[in-house]
């Protein structure tokens, strides 16, 4: 793997942060919970010729999926301009503009949260703390659209807000 920093992963985090990746982990590389290893065996083939083997690799820009060996994520990868995508066997990021597998400290840090939950929700359905929904919640105090949702407690439920539909009901 290579040890230096790639420009195309620095310029991916600030333009798309890091929610992609936490989900990627969270559902295909670490699998924390049940629903999640349903949602790899049914997800994590390649878009192209459909193979679930030969390294399945994940675009960070689009969650497309796509086979390293036969080069249709590479395919994918040049085509739409995204370079960035993670090996869902490992959580290794590789970069097609580099060529190569890059070392990312953030990207790093995250893979080893998430490892750390799926060892401990082994084969249960527990709640892993979802950083994207304490992230809506926080849309839903600062825009104070917070007390007319609660009322009809949909909150607690994992993923039931998308936030387009939250920017929705806080406009409310
Ligand atoms: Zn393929
Ligand atoms: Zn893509
Ligand atoms: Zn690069």
């Amino acid at each position: 793997m290579s040890t230096l920093l790639c420009e195309h992963v620095q310029k991916y985090k600030i333009d798309k942060g890091l929610t992609t990746y936490r989900i990627i982990q969270a559902y295909f590389v670490a699998c924390v919970s049940i629903s999640a290893r349903k949602k790899k065996a049914a997800d994590a083939y390649c878009r192209e010729c459909k193979t679930r083997g030969n390294r399945i690799h994940a675009c960070l820009s689009c969650v497309y999926f796509g086979c390293f060996d036969y080069g249709h994520m590479r395919k994918h990868a040049l085509a739409d301009n995204h370079d960035v995508s993670v090996d869902i066997k490992n959580g290794n990021i590789f970069c097609y503009k580099c060529g190569d597998y890059t070392y990312d400290e953030d990207f790093e840090n995250i893979a080893i949260q998430y490892k750390k939950q799926a060892g401990r929700a082994k084969g249960s359905e527990i709640n892993f703390p979802w950083e994207p929904k304490q992230y809506e919640i926080q849309v839903l105090k600062e825009n104070n659209g917070f007390k007319k949702i609660s009322e009809d407690s949909c909150i607690g439920n994992q993923l039931k807000f998308s936030c387009s539909q939250i920017k929705y009901l806080v406009s409310l």
